[in-house]
């Protein structure tokens, strides 16, 4: 049985929230919170994703289930085990200034803070994000759901 309006839980799929993207709403303005605890300013700093691990899974997951179809429709093996299943813990979004960030050299996604520095532009951001195969296997939804029960 699953609901669809439950929102994701700490120890969901193995999702912690220990590493979340943090962020302050004043109206709204949305400022953003570094991993190091401080606010970000517009240019000092962005939100960012590893698409790379969450293009993975979702092209491991469209493998899965490719495969299985396949097996139901008698022309593959067959993947029955629940543990065949390619369950990951979404991908986090974090904020960081462009200092603190401890992967600086790495080509993650990402949008300088004042992209999203507000509701609007942050919806904006949001529904052009959702073209996008991987950002299912991030923990957008988490970030969204937070910022709309904060306004
Ligand atoms: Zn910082």
């Amino acid at each position: 049985m699953h609901k669809d309006d439950e929102p994701a839980k700490p120890g969901w799929r193995g999702w912690t929230t220990d590493n979340r993207a943090m962020f302050r709403l004043t109206g709204e303005h949305i400022t953003w919170i570094c991993g190091c605890g401080k606010p970000i300013s517009s240019g000092t700093g962005y939100i960012t994703t590893d698409d790379h691990i969450a293009d993975r899974y979702a092209h491991e997951s469209e493998e899965f289930w490719r495969r299985r179809e396949q097996a139901e429709s008698g022309n593959g093996i067959a993947l029955t085990r629940a543990s065949d299943i390619p369950f990951h813990a979404p991908v986090p979004w974090r904020a960081w200034h462009q200092k603190c960030d401890p992967n600086p050299e790495d080509d993650a996604y990402w949008f300088d803070v004042h992209r999203a520095d507000t509701l609007r532009k942050l919806m904006h951001w949001a529904g052009h994000l959702m073209g996008k195969t991987w950002v299912t296997f991030t923990d957008l939804p988490d970030l969204l759901m937070r910022m709309g029960q904060d306004a």
